[in-house]
């Protein structure tokens, strides 16, 4: 999502007439763009900021753009670390912000910002997939997450401009294109004639229009998935059989703390569905460990819960409290750290497992693997993802080139790569 928006302000940029730097030592204006979702990103972003502060010295401006608390970019320019922020739904005034330097009012009070009219910047380095955001905001309001605070509300984009987008996209080269959302569930837009398009009604209006480019999306939220959604992605060949479904705890007592509004019970309902409607569909997971008030019997709980699913793979966290949220307004921080560590731990070392036995059903199948380019560990092979978007390397055929759609014939695996021979 912040490449996504680095690609909007950009664009808005450059259309003001600045140039982009080759190298950040010539740059005159310097723009992090990243979040705070968890303490972790935060502090990786006041270490970059100080890793440039002889450039700052030298007079180069300093903003920091992105999906802050309002108390951390507060606090960065009280310390005189940054020169200016600006919110997300701000971008089309930044260069005022870079020229007053002055900071984001309202920042609990957001109008409907979709960008619309904006042709996010492509940097054109021979990259074949590309990300394209189809809402902004969410709705939710889980009481752990920042996101309402920082992006706020949830707004749709208008679904025919997404296509025109998309086309844009494939005549520029692109074979796939992730559709982004921090719900893509719950994607509703509505004109004034009362026509209206749902996720499932975008998804196949996309699949319809871009036959040959794959589509991919991310992310669902378990409790806004519906049939409808799963039907399309069965329909369709080119949208992929790969489903992110976070579902952060398999304790129900902490998914209600949560404000998840899924129980245990209807995510694995939800996931059965989904293999029975797209037998080949990976699956993967954020999981978020030691939350208020989880107890070793809801650590086990979600223990359980990913050995009934055995995941493709997932993204797993501990918490941190999120400044302006209601867990860190209204519950306690209580699990210790070093009993987070340790769940978080035995979490990572289960997916570990379960990601292996998920690479073993691939092995001498043929996989349909798009090309994105050279393996980072081999110049002799390529490196590419299939439909369940499992990274597969296999050795350089001189018919082949980026962007080709290869079959290969899967021989070995890692728990992350798939490692095969292109047999066309
Ligand atoms: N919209 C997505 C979440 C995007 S944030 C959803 O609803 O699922 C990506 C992941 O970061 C979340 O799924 C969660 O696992 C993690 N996360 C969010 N807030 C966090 C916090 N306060 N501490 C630790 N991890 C957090």
């Amino acid at each position: 999502m912040n490449v996504a928006d680095s690609e909007i302000i950009t664009s808005i940029l450059l259309k003001k007439g600045f140039i982009l730097s080759n190298h950040i030592e010539n740059a005159k204006i310097i723009l992090f763009n990243s979040c705070s979702i968890r303490k972790k990103s935060e502090l990786t972003i006041k270490n970059q900021i100080d890793k440039i502060k002889y450039l700052k010295n030298n007079g180069s401006l300093i903003g920091l753009i992105g999906c802050f608390s309002k108390s951390f970019k507060e606090s960065l320019l009280n310390e005189k670390k940054i020169d200016f922020f600006i919110n997300p739904d701000s971008y089309r005034e930044i260069e005022n912000k870079i020229y007053n330097k002055n900071i984001v009012k309202n920042f609990y009070k957001r109008k409907k910002e979709t960008y619309e009219n904006i042709i996010p910047y492509k940097k054109l380095d021979k990259k074949i997939t590309t990300f394209l955001s189809i809402t902004r905001g969410c709705n939710n309001m889980c009481t752990f997450c920042i996101v309402p605070f920082t992006r706020g509300r949830e707004v749709s984009n208008n679904p025919f401009l997404i296509v025109e987008e998309c086309k844009r996209l494939q005549n520029l080269g692109y074979k796939e294109i992730t559709l982004l959302g921090q719900n893509v569930d719950s994607y509703y837009w509505i004109d004034n004639n009362n026509l209206s398009f749902n996720f499932a009604n975008l998804l196949e209006l996309i699949a319809k229009k871009l036959p040959t480019v794959r589509i991919r999306f991310s992310t669902s939220n378990p409790h806004d998935m519906s049939n409808e959604v799963l039907k399309i992605i069965s329909k369709y060949d080119n949208i992929c059989n790969h489903i992110h479904l976070p579902v952060q705890s398999g304790s129900n007592k902490i998914l209600k703390l949560m404000n998840r509004k899924y129980s245990r019970e209807e995510y694995l309902f939800l996931i059965k569905k989904i293999r029975k409607l797209i037998p080949n569909c990976s699956i993967s997971h954020d999981i978020m460990t030691g939350f208020c008030n989880e107890e070793d019997n809801d650590h086990l709980d979600t223990l359980h819960l990913m050995d009934e699913i055995k995941y493709n793979y997932g993204y797993m966290f501990s918490y941190s409290p999120r400044p302006g949220t209601y867990a860190y307004n209204n519950l306690i921080d209580n699990v210790p750290k070093n009993i987070k560590k340790k769940r978080l731990q035995e979490i990572i070392k289960l997916q570990n497992e379960h990601s292996l036995y998920r690479m073993k059903e691939f092995l001498e199948k043929t996989q349909k693997v798009l090309i994105e380019g050279t393996s980072k560990k081999s110049n002799n092979y390529w490196y590419g993802r299939n439909s369940q978007n499992i990274v597969v390397v296999f050795p350089k055929k001189i018919n082949l080139k980026i962007g080709n759609i290869a079959l290969v014939n899967v021989k070995k695996f890692t728990s992350s790569t798939l490692i095969g021979e292109a047999i066309k």
